[in-house]
């Protein structure tokens, strides 16, 4: 019998729902269904991207990993212990385990703070270190995310956006991280820059085992950094597989939508065909359609699609690629 290791990070069905305010005459409005039964895992070292349009739930998936909202059900462990249960006052060591580095490195960094103090703070904070060792430690982490050791004595509008988000890196990185979520880290960022932070969160991953969740709305740069990649679709996973799976061979048609409207170089004018222009917006997630989330956009619906939900399920098979739909193989747009 094959013993698999315990993951870093395991999430069951796991949702948050916003209830509305009640109506003036105390009617029941309902609630936004942000994120409705999400599971997955993600191995110590591993980088897995969360991917979807703005609005499927992937930064709410992000802030409830993370506790800045509690759950309203299921369950997250993080090396087997369960986390999305335990009071404020024990969250200590998992703040200190799993950082988080946002997509504005403009307002993600305290503007009165020199960059050695906002590296400082989660180190002292937790207790880890002080004096010269402190300092060390800093210099240490100025290193590792490449910026020169003296601009540690200034301040963060005196660097780039890509600089900033170096900073904002080494902070993360400074109570000596197991997993960084990444909420849209490199989006606000000009494309080149955003290859060198990718190529940075890389690097620093083989050399940390550090386990990255990358949650992203941008496609091409998932592909040059993720191991896994799950697709998000009104508060739900629809597809999660390996990299070379999802970009190679996508089952999920909302996947294979997604894929299509990646600009590449030089398109091939028969793939250029192949582009699917999904119809109409994404329905609200206040009432999300019945049965399959996807059947108002889905140029394949069909009856039951209406009425049944699919359920993930590995396709033809392949355990390490899973798919929502009720289509048996890989559908092929005309
Ligand atoms: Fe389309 Fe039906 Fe598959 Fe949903 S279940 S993605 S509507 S074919």
């Amino acid at each position: 019998m094959i013993v698999r290791p315990t993951p870093l990070l395991e999430v069951n069905a796991l949702k948050k729902h916003y209830p509305l305010n009640k109506g003036l005459f105390g009617g029941d409005k309902g609630a936004v269904y942000a994120l409705d039964g999400v599971s997955f895992t993600l191995d110590k070292g591993e980088t897995l991207s969360i991917v979807g349009e703005s609005g499927c739930g992937k930064s709410t998936l992000g802030k409830t990993i993370l506790r800045l909202v509690d759950p309203t059900d299921g369950e997250v462990f993080l090396d087997g212990e369960r986390i999305d249960n335990l009071p404020a006052s024990k969250l200590r060591d998992m703040r200190r385990r799993v950082q988080v580095v946002f997509q504005d490195p403009f307002s993600s960094l305290n503007p009165r703070q020199k960059v050695r103090d906002i590296i400082a703070e989660p180190i002292v904070n937790f207790g880890l270190a002080k004096g010269s060792e402190l300092t060390d430690r800093i210099a240490a982490l100025m290193d590792k995310v490449r910026l020169p050791r003296d601009a540690m004595n200034r301040f963060p509008h005196e660097f780039s956006g890509g600089q900033r988000q170096r900073i904002g890196i080494a902070r993360a990185l400074a109570p000596g991280s197991d997993l960084i979520v990444c909420d849209e880290a490199v989006s606000a960022l000009d494309v080149s820059v955003k290859a060198q932070i990718v190529n940075l969160l890389s690097d620093l991953q083989d050399e940390l085992g550090l386990a990255l969740l990358f949650i992203s709305h941008d496609l091409a740069i998932v592909e040059h950094l993720t191991h896994r990649v799950a697709v998000m679709y009104l508060g739900k996973i629809v597809e999660i597989a390996d990299r070379r799976t999802l970009f190679g061979s996508p089952h999920h048609p909302y996947t294979r939508a997604l894929l299509s409207a990646v600009p590449v170089p030089n398109p091939d004018p028969l793939l250029r065909k192949r582009r699917v222009i999904l119809k109409g917006d994404v329905p609200s997630p206040i009432n999300p359609p019945s049965g399959c989330r996807f059947h108002t956009r889905c140029p394949f619906v069909m009856d039951r699609c209406r009425s049944e939900e699919p359920m993930l399920r590995p396709v033809e098979g392949n355990v390490r690629q899973m798919s929502a739909c009720h289509l048996d193989g890989v559908p092929e747009h005309g």
